[in-house]
């Protein structure tokens, strides 16, 4: 197996997109086999050694950065199959866990096939998209990426596979999972006790569901149960054509009744992606896109799936809606053809690119909010953020998925005070979200930047019952240190 310890080649892995600085590691692993990367694991108690997993480096939330652990990199485990068509319109195709996104979703559009999930960043690898039960955009039609997995091969700490296709393996009435290894080995242990928020979007802690799926708890579960080294995916027919628009309100209320809307399931043109933009983030883009009318109160992208037949018809509905909200038709930007809508995914994509930009030359990192809360509390939190960000004087960007109810906000510094004062503006952001009934993360995971504000999510017995299953499932603490469960819940065995 290929090992790697000089700095050049171990610099990349101790960083992600989070900006959590110290990480460090003896060395990085690259197994090419699952057989290989079994016989690391059998032999990390002998070899006094614990994992930290990566994928490609995009996580925001510092998962895959090791504190003193060695590095297992997937990136060597990157075969893929070929789409198979298990009738009734659906196909799947079995990938390793180091194939990027991107090339998945291009190979299977060859063939007429469509894998929606679509965490905006595609140069992500499929086994982080699983463990993290990535979303975005699309998950307004399609839901998380949890919705689309068939089939997991996992690698258990002990080097033991697990393969473990959805229905076979569900909690039973007293919540318990019963399953034996290909060892022999019977597992057997009760799925987190405690109940998820009625959010569109949940991605915080392992999951749980009265006659829940062992699958489900993998996904997720962040690397800290297992390492995901293959997945069965499935895919669905490529939509023959698609609808893409941007669409600027002057009035906020105006874009709100738009969104509801677009919403209505009776209606006849629900999109499959429906995205936000406020004043502050068109004002950013403005500068390289001069188009951008001023004055707009904020702006919404939607995409919706349609045939040739059907586009005319679905346009003539999407105009009435645009006008009866009042929405500034004439500068919108519709997208009907494949290089339009890539200028157009492009214009959506330079915006945290400008802000990044904007915030290497105030030598600050950004604040940034994943919470989301139920659909009937989102406009308080969301008037909340806005609120409190202009009572503190902060610059501030507010976009994203408003479809499932859940933006980011962005605080952006000028200045080390500004990055403290936001910090503490985020602890109150925490608890506006969690007393509306919400979730401290909807879709990037909680890996070691958020992993404290979890306790106040699911209090002691909440993580009590998450350490119980990482225990189970990895006595000795190998997998993924510090993800999740905040470390300090493992250094005894009583729960604080
Ligand atoms: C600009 C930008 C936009 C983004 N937008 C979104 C978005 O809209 N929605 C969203 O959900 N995310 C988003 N992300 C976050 C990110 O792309 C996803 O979390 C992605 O799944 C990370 O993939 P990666 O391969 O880069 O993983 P890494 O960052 O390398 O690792 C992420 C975590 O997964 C674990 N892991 C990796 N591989 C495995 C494996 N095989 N088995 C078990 N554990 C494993 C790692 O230990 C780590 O904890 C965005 C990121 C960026 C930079």
């Amino acid at each position: 197996m290929i090992y790697k310890d000089d700095p050049d080649s171990i610099r990349g892995f101790l960083e992600d997109t989070s900006n959590l600085k110290g990480g460090h590691t003896p060395g990085v692993f690259f197994p090419e086999t699952v057989d290989e990367l079994a016989d690391l694991l059998k032999s990390a108690i002998r070899e006094h050694r614990q994992f930290t997993i990566a994928g490609n480096g995009t996580g925001t939330t510092g998962g895959r950065i090791p504190q003193g652990e060695y590095v297992v990199s997937m990136q060597k485990l990157d075969r893929i199959g070929e789409p198979v068509p298990i009738g009734g319109d659906r196909a799947y195709i079995t990938v390793q866990a180091g194939v990027l996104l991107e090339t998945l979703q291009k190979k299977v559009e060859h063939s007429g096939w469509f894998y929606p999930p679509d965490p905006t960043e595609k140069l992500c690898f499929i086994g982080s998209t699983i463990a993290n039960n990535s979303s975005g955009a699309r998950s307004f039609k399609y839901g998380p990426t949890r919705n689309h997995v068939a089939r997991i091969l996992l690698v258990l700490a002990d080097g033991e596979r697990l393969n473990l296709s959805r229905g076979v393996c569900r909690a039973d009435k007293d919540g318990l999972f019963r399953f034996t290894l290909p060892s022999g080995r019977e597992i057997s242990f009760k799925r987190p006790e405690y109940r998820m928020p009625a959010t569109s979007k949940h991605n915080a802690g392992y999951f749980s569901e009265a006659d829940m799926d062992l699958v489900d708890l993998f996904i997720g579960s962040e690397g800290t149960l297992g390492v995901i080294a293959e997945a069965d995916l499935l895919l669905t027919p490529l939509p023959s054509a698609i609808i893409s628009c941007l669409v600027y309100f002057r009035k906020i209320n105006e874009l709100f009744r738009f969104v509801d809307l677009l919403k209505e399931p009776e209606n006849a043109v629900v999109p499959r992606a429906i995205e936000f933009f406020d004043s502050h983030s068109l004002e950013f883009l403005a500068e390289k896109y001069p188009e951008v009318p001023a004055r707009s109160g904020g702006a919404i992208f939607f995409e919706l799936e349609t045939t040739t037949q059907r586009e005319e018809g679905d346009l003539d509905l999407l105009f009435a809606l645009m006008e009866s909200c009042n929405a500034m038709t004439d500068e919108s930007w519709m997208a009907l053809d494949r290089d339009e809508q890539e200028r157009l995914r492009e214009f959506r994509h330079a915006l945290p690119l400008i802000v990044n930009d904007w915030l290497s030359r105030q030598h600050e990192s950004k604040i940034s909010t994943d919470m989301a809360v139920p659909e009937s509390a989102f406009r308080e939190l969301f008037d909340f953020y806005g609120s409190s960000c202009e009572q503190e004087g902060f610059v501030y960007i507010i976009f994203g998925h408003i479809g499932d109810a859940h933006v980011h906000l962005n605080i952006l510094p000028r200045n080390h005070e500004e990055f403290v004062g936001a910090k503490a503006l985020y602890r109150t952001f925490v608890g506006k979200a969690l007393e509306l009934g919400g979730t401290i993360s909807a879709e990037h995971g909680i890996g070691k930047l958020k992993s404290e504000y979890l306790v106040g999510m699911y209090h002691e017995t909440g993580i009590g019952e998450m350490v119980r299953i990482k225990k189970y499932l990895d006595p000795y603490l190998l997998l993924n240190k510090g993800n999740i469960i905040p470390a300090a819940y493992f250094e005894t065995n009583t729960i604080h």
